[in-house]
């Protein structure tokens, strides 16, 4: 099975260290969430692994399968197996969702390899049907005009035809009604195997009625400084995150 495995890693922003010492540990077939209060750095994680050009790693490692994805430029963390829901442009003018999404598996795939046009079509209506999109969606210009539900059930179709041994996910319930929660939840829950990992990182516990996570993470500072089951995340739903504070003598 696959493992991706965070290691005593530093991130700092405009010189500021805002991720302190963090380890986590996700293999295939696991579901992770992390939680916590705004501005504890969340999606400083996120974007660190992803390589996002503002956030400098000073310490540590991120290992998939034993290879640290930091050594390597964005690109190849997708090829390697590695999915960042923000890792795409929120908008791309003049290029479909279809050709995005085709170019993006070819990639992946390699030269020789490349999928053929029937198989994509196939695949690609299956996961749009899955996900209860229009089918007008895939001869869109990506991303732009849709709207904050769409961008998110994007993304999840982006999840469904990468198929990536890992997945990051950072906030994919801000903004959605009910029926698409759900929708995304399903989407991220029907990719569940013994090949696939998810990070799932939310503020709230609401998206985690709907998608079970096995392990559940509150960061605060920076690090991680509570673990537990799913039952953890339903504590913070019904009690928020100060007692966690007043257990570890944290000031807000
Ligand atoms: P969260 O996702 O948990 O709400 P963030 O990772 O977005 O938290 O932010 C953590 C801290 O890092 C905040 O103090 C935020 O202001 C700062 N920060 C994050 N990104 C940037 C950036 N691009 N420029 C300056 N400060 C940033
Ligand atoms: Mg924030
Ligand atoms: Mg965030």
């Amino acid at each position: 099975t696959p493992t991706l495995k965070i290691e005593n890693l530093h991130v700092e922003v405009e010189g500021t260290e805002i991720i302190k010492d963090f380890n986590l540990e996700i293999k295939g077939g696991e579901i992770h969430a992390i939680m916590g209060p705004n501005g504890t750095g969340k999606s400083t994680l996120a974007s660190a692994i992803m390589g996002h050009p503002k956030y400098t790693v000073t310490q540590g490692k991120v290992l998939l399968d034993g290879e640290n994805i930091l050594d390597m430029d964005v690109d190849e963390r997708a090829k390697a197996g590695l999915f960042l829901g923000m890792q795409y442009p929120s908008e791309i003018s003049g290029v479909t969702n279809s050709d995005f999404l085709r170019s993006a598996i070819n990639t992946k795939r390699g030269e020789g390899n490349e999928i053929s046009l029937m198989k994509f079509i196939r695949k690609m209506d299956e996961k749009m049907e899955q996900l209860e999109m229009d089918p007008s969606f895939a001869q869109r210009y990506l991303n732009e005009g849709f709207s904050g539900g769409e961008k998110k059930r994007n993304e999840i179709l982006q999840l469904l035809m990468l198929e990536p041994k890992f997945a990051i996910l950072d906030e994919i319930d801000s903004g959605l009604d009910i029926d698409a929660l759900k929708v995304v939840a399903n989407g991220v829950n029907s990719m569940r195997n013994p090949e696939f990992g998810c990070l799932i990182i939310t503020h709230y516990q609401r998206l985690l009625n709907y998608i079970t996570p096995d392990q559940v993470h509150v960061i605060m500072q920076g690090r991680i400084v509570k673990s537990g089951g799913a039952e953890l995340a339903e504590r913070l739903e019904n009690e928020g995150y100060d007692w966690i504070k007043e257990e570890l003598g944290i000031e807000n």
